[in-house]
């Protein structure tokens, strides 16, 4: 037997039977300490190292590198006349959440200040079921086409024959799917490399339903603006401390809140008659467009407050699954045809990732009742699976209500109520026609928007956006340089030509 330390814990296998020492292998020994077969009988040590061996699942095929926190959403300005949703209703009224705000396309192990839009993403545990957001960092998205999801993500990926990062796939793809433009605009400004998490903001990008039980509705984004202020870094800032503090905004986070600094953001929400929608100049389901604040003012909602470091970052973070189409009732799905997509796409990811139960993991785990015995069994199912309640819809025996089940008084989700409004469905059946978009000019004006506007507005900052794109682009092959010039043109001439000066060494062509 090895030594044991003084104070060592009673160490057992997994199944509880004790352990004399946590070191120790079994062998056939003359009592040498050098030689000795090992036995197929140490349970300890085989399933020591085949443990180990399996305890990564499947890295997310996007948003794998992460920092997240619990905390807590409290209502400041009652919204009851737009929703029913009770985590919104009511000042003062107080939901337990969790967050998780990570980089897109870098694998689990890289810098956290890469030049990326940050996904925000947000459970809210409340009395009717959890409700996700999964934000992200930049109000818009780079395509409006669902089918071109997987292709985007891939073009900002590692290259498939060099497994490189890759600039010539990533500016390849965007000059021929011109639509992301705006996004891309926000992406390469400094918005792109935030100074910290806690320096980010979240936004729906999506247009949500705000709800009501008799089939009234609003349309709604909503906006989580820092508190911390919206502080960013340079290119080179960036850069520097992806090479000497790789983790920092993980280091940034949890140090605040160990140190009681915690972080807050305000959520706002921008709202629209479905009339309104019908004549707005732009597409409300176009998730490459923002509502510009001029034409629908933000509102102020509640506060969101970080307070709770993860216990175990695998535990309440790796595991933690995310999904748009967790939904309470008052909140419902706009036809936004990337919203409908990804309430397919991100439940799928977590079976595959986490398994069909996923939702039974302590971090996902809702605290309201859940009673649906119709979905049992599966891989790890922990929940008791419904004992013997009917396993089947509709069934005349009395259930063995051996669970919580929710009270019967929740309104439950009001999507089918809306129908009364047979008016706006059929302008929205009429409008969602086209699932490959045509880019056209009115794709640049909201970046032009932001070119002229936003970057315009303070010193340095359009010049510091050239030379983003710049040492990016330089990156990238010529061959793509010439469509890049073009697309940027069609935002502001000017930028088009700063940007090729910036790429194009003196004397020389494209
Ligand atoms: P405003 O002119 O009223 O305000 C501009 C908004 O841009 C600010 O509220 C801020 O959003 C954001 N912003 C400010 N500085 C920067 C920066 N350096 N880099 C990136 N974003 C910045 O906005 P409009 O509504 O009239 O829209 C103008 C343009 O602003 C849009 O085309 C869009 O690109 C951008 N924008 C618009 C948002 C919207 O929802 N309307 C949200 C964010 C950006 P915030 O306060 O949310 O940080």
């Amino acid at each position: 037997m090895g030594s044991v330390e003084k104070n060592a814990p009673l160490y057992t296998s997994a199944e509880g039977c004790p352990y004399a020492d946590a070191t120790t292998a079994q062998r056939f020994s003359d009592g040498s300490p050098v030689k000795g077969l090992m036995l197929l009988q140490d349970t300890q040590l085989i399933e020591t190292l085949a443990h180990f061996s399996r305890e990564r699942i499947p890295e997310r095929v996007v948003h794998a590198r992460a920092v997240g926190a619990w905390g807590e959403f409290e209502v400041t300005h009652d919204i009851s006349h737009l929703t029913s949703a009770r985590f919104l209703t009511g000042i003062g009224k107080k939901s337990k959440t969790l967050c998780r705000i990570s980089t897109v396309g870098p694998g689990a192990g890289s810098a956290d200040t890469i030049r990326a839009v940050r996904g925000w993403a947000l459970k809210i545990f409340t009395e009717e079921g959890n409700q996700d957001f999964v934000f992200n960092s930049i109000p818009v998205f780079f395509v409006r086409d669902p089918i071109k999801f997987p292709s985007l993500n891939r073009s900002h990926k590692r290259h498939p024959a060099t497994n490189l990062n890759d600039a010539t796939t990533l500016w390849d793809f965007h000059v021929h799917n011109q639509e992301g433009i705006h996004a891309l605009m926000l992406l390469f400004s400094e918005r792109g490399t935030p100074k910290t998490a806690r320096h980010t903001n979240g936004y729906s990008g999506h247009t949500y339903k705000l709800t009501k039980p008799d089939g009234t509705f609003h349309y709604a984004k909503f906006h989580f603006k820092s508190n911390q202020g919206n502080e960013t870094l340079t290119n080179d800032e960036a850069v520097r401390l992806a090479g000497e503090d790789p983790d920092n905004h993980t280091a940034d986070l949890y140090n605040a809140i160990e140190a009681g600094n915690f972080p807050s953001w305000t959520l706002y929400i921008q709202v629209m008659t479905p009339e309104q929608a019908e004549t707005y100049r732009w597409n409300v389901f176009d998730m490459t467009k923002v509502w510009p604040h001029a034409d629908f003012p933000l509102q102020p909602v509640g506060k969101l407050t970080f307070n709770k470091n993860p216990n175990n970052y695998f535990a309440d973070v790796e595991q933690a699954a995310f999904s748009p189409s967790t939904m309470v009732p008052g909140l419902a799905p706009s036809a936004d045809p990337i919203l409908q997509a990804r309430m397919f796409a991100y439940p799928d990811a977590a079976r595959y990732r986490l398994g069909v139960n996923y939702q039974q993991l302590p971090c996902n785990r809702a605290l309201a009742p859940v009673y649906c015995p119709y979905q049992r069994d599966g891989l790890a199912t922990v929940n008791g699976n419904y004992g013997g309640d009917p396993n089947y819809v509709r069934s005349g025996l009395k259930p063995v209500i051996s669970f919580t089940v929710p009270s019967s008084s929740s309104s439950g989700n009001h999507f089918a109520a809306q129908n009364a409004n047979l008016k706006h469905n059929a302008w929205v059946l009429g409008s969602v026609d086209d699932y490959t978009s045509e880019v056209t000019e009115e794709d640049f004006a909201q970046a032009r928007m932001f070119w002229e506007k936003v970057l315009g507005r303070q010193d340095g900052l359009q010049e510091r956006f050239v030379g983003n794109v710049a040492v990016h682009l330089k990156r990238a092959k010529p061959v793509v340089w010439e469509d890049t010039f073009d697309m940027f043109t069609r935002v502001a001439p000017e930028l088009g030509e700063a940007i090729r000066r910036a790429v194009v060494p003196q004397g020389q062509k494209a």
